[in-house]
């Protein structure tokens, strides 16, 4: 069920559980601002979620509220896990989903990382 991402951020999130290691991840990449996992129902066969370690909500709370130095660490982060994965060529793609319309269905931040296959069109027609 998609989320309202204008609520204020629900401490018993799963990402928030993973990120209290009260859950288990197949971690692929940490730092002081930033943590890494494969998605547990990947769609393609690199599928990895990059999100903040900081308490945001959806990219709209993140790119509103977060620190110059998470931003920059998230956004470099995310381009060495592709690089890493040996995904730069042929190419991959980011996919953030940004409340109800946007199809979001975890209430912390998180940009899907897709590679390793042609991907198809962007969206459904
Ligand atoms: P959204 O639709 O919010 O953009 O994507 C949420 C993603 O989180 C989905 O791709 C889903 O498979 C993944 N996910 C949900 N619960 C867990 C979990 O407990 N562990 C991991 N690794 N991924 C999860």
């Amino acid at each position: 069920m998609p989320i309202d991402a204008t609520l204020a951020y629900d401490e018993s999130n799963i990402f928030a559980r993973i990120l209290r290691g009260e859950v288990p991840c197949s971690k692929v990449y940490e730092d002081d601002h930033v943590l890494a996992f494969n998605d547990i129902n990947p769609i393609a066969p690199t599928h990895v979620l990059v999100i903040p370690k900081g308490a945001y909500v959806s990219w709209d709370d993140f790119s509103g509220r977060a620190s110059e130095a998470e931003i920059a660490a998230f956004v470099r982060a995310i381009g060495l896990i592709a690089r890493e994965a040996g995904a730069v060529e042929p190419g991959y793609r980011l996919l953030a989903n940004v409340g109800t319309h946007g199809g979001q269905e975890v209430p912390h931040l998180h940009v899907h990382l897709f590679a390793g296959r042609p991907l198809g069109p962007m969206l459904a027609r």
